[in-house]
């Protein structure tokens, strides 16, 4: 473990990453119909580029090659810590403990956002707390129960994982996602998540660009990625 974590440790806080994380081009998110079925395509997957057999192989290196490769290679930002914003006036506390937040019936883009909660440090932080509530896929809150609300815990290596659908636009508000974060006996952070690419973020007063996940859209939906970083005590 500590062997592991030290080696992780040294991927994701120095600031040249063994392997780059291929860039990830931000998801069209606006155009991904709402009305569809969860689980139905939602847009067609970009191809996958051939093979060029004219480009130049890289270069070899003289660092020898790991007898395996890295369990995660995770581009992690610790610069600072996640902003907290204003929780809202929709919060319900006690939520259901599930990492899904879809149920029969629901229609919209399926989202599987996943990330780290993290220190200043960049140490992940085990068995944190993450309520997470949004708008449905047509940017209604539940207000009297539990749709679309629901906490989590990281696992043992500071990991969550949501699986949820694309949050709709309600007016006033560009599309986002409302997280409530604490490490065990630490501080709340109550702050948003955004996404990349909507027309809405700049006309948004709450709207952080420092909350912006990493999109980006898959054969099953879109993917995510946020990393918190909080205080732990
Ligand atoms: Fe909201």
């Amino acid at each position: 473990m500590t062997t592991v974590m030290a080696g992780w440790l040294l991927t994701a806080c120095s600031s040249t990453p063994i392997e780059p994380l291929a860039p990830t081009a931000p998801a069209a998110v606006d155009a991904a119909p709402t009305g569809a079925p969860i689980g139905a395509p939602t847009s067609t997957p970009a191809p996958t580029p051939p093979n060029n057999p004219t480009s130049t192989p890289p270069a070899p290196t003289s660092t020898p090659a790991p007898t395996e490769p890295p369990a995660t290679v995770v581009a992690l930002k610790c610069d600072g810590l996640t902003p907290e914003q204003t929780e809202g006036p929709y919060y319900t506390p006690n939520t259901p403990e599930r990492t899904s937040l879809i149920e029969a019936g629901m229609t919209g883009t399926k989202l599987i956002l996943t990330g780290y909660v993290l220190d200043a440090n960049c140490r992940p932080i085990a068995n944190a707390w993450l309520d997470f509530w949004q708008a449905d896929a047509v940017g209604e809150y539940d207000n009297a129960g539990y749709v679309m609300r629901g906490h989590q815990f990281t696992d043992a290596d500071g990991r969550y994982q949501l699986e949820t659908v694309l949050p709709g636009l309600y007016p006033g508000r560009t599309r986002h996602i409302h997280v409530k974060v604490q490490a065990p006996g630490g501080p709340v952070l109550t702050s948003q998540i955004y996404f990349p690419g909507e027309a809405a973020n700049a006309g948004d007063q709450i709207f952080d660009p420092a909350l912006i996940a990493e999109v980006e859209t898959t054969a099953d939906g879109l993917r995510g990625t946020f990393n918190f970083v909080i205080n732990p005590k």
